[in-house]
């Protein structure tokens, strides 16, 4: 079975700039849904993380939950995605995760930093990535790090909890080096790997996933973005982690069975899912 710890959905069936307000799933995006799950399941991915990055996006991901027994949802605010109102979205956050059983919240996030884009306000980004942290720790969930032209500076704020007892979490989309791979896996993490790892420039990043055990890589898409280089230029959808999969066994010269094995039991440690699959009966399935 394979698993894609790192999606949206959310995004691939509405566009938020026409309409940035919070509304529930109508029947057409339950179809759309319906599809990528089968399509999806096709490729032997059988589970997915829908990953919020602000406030409206993270109740779309609780309500794909909701609907369907295989999604799971993480909630959370992007570095670029934060507005002056954050405190507020914090608290939000926090009112769900009383219920985070019941809605199916199995990770904070993403959260971190990103200095790509000129103009980002380091200071908010850190004073947030910080708040996010403590909700991760207090509700015992894992942390869905987002981490861009930033290093450093996301390494700095997270080894600041290396002895917490609740500390974990995957750093989405690794695109750094040996060194930093190392340095995350001393803190505790995982390194998620979805299609860049396939694109040609990216060899310092193949070079990583052959050097690290297999047991500290999970596998995300980021659909609908980042497509692995067969699809280059179209859209990504979570079937694409059976791709992934076997990139990564032909690399790592093992067998795609041993490569689907262990990352999906890395990632049913790491968010606990197996503990939720358990309690069925909460879950409203339609
Ligand atoms: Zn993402």
């Amino acid at each position: 079975m394979l698993i894609d710890t790192h999606c949206h959905m959310n995004i691939m069936l509405r566009n938020f700039s026409e309409n940035p307000q919070f509304q529930p799933l109508t029947i057409q995006e339950i179809e759309t849904c319906k599809n990528i799950l089968s399509q999806a399941k096709d490729n032997q991915v059988e589970t997915i993380i829908n990953v919020g990055t602000n406030l409206v996006e993270s109740l779309l991901c609780i309500e794909i939950a909701k609907h369907f027994e295989n999604c799971f949802a993480t909630i959370g605010l992007h570095p670029n995605d934060i507005d002056e109102m954050w405190p507020i979205r914090i608290q939000k956050f926090n009112h769900l995760l009383v219920q985070k059983k019941d809605l199916k919240i199995v990770g904070i996030g993403e959260c971190g930093i990103d200095k790509h884009y000129p103009d980002y306000d380091l200071e908010r980004q850190q004073d947030v990535f910080h708040e996010q942290i403590q909700l991760a720790l207090q509700n015992n969930l894992a942390l869905v790090v987002h981490s861009r032209d930033a290093d450093l500076e996301t390494y700095q704020v997270l080894a600041q909890y290396k002895n917490e007892p609740n500390f974990k979490g995957t750093i989405h989309c690794f695109s750094s080096d040996e060194n930093y791979a190392q340095k995350y896996i001393d803190l505790g993490f995982v390194l998620g790997f979805g299609g860049t790892v396939t694109y040609p420039k990216n060899k310092v990043l193949r070079d990583v996933v052959k050097s690290i055990p297999l047991e500290k890589i999970i596998l995300e898409t980021d659909a609908p973005y980042l497509p692995p280089q067969i699809i280059r230029g179209k859209p990504n959808s979570p079937a694409q982690i059976k791709t992934i999969a076997e990139f990564i066994a032909e690399l790592r010269n093992e067998p795609l069975e041993r490569i689907m094995e262990v990352t999906a039991q890395t990632t049913k440690d790491l968010f606990g899912l197996q503990r939720q699959t358990f309690n069925k009966d909460n879950l409203l399935i339609e």
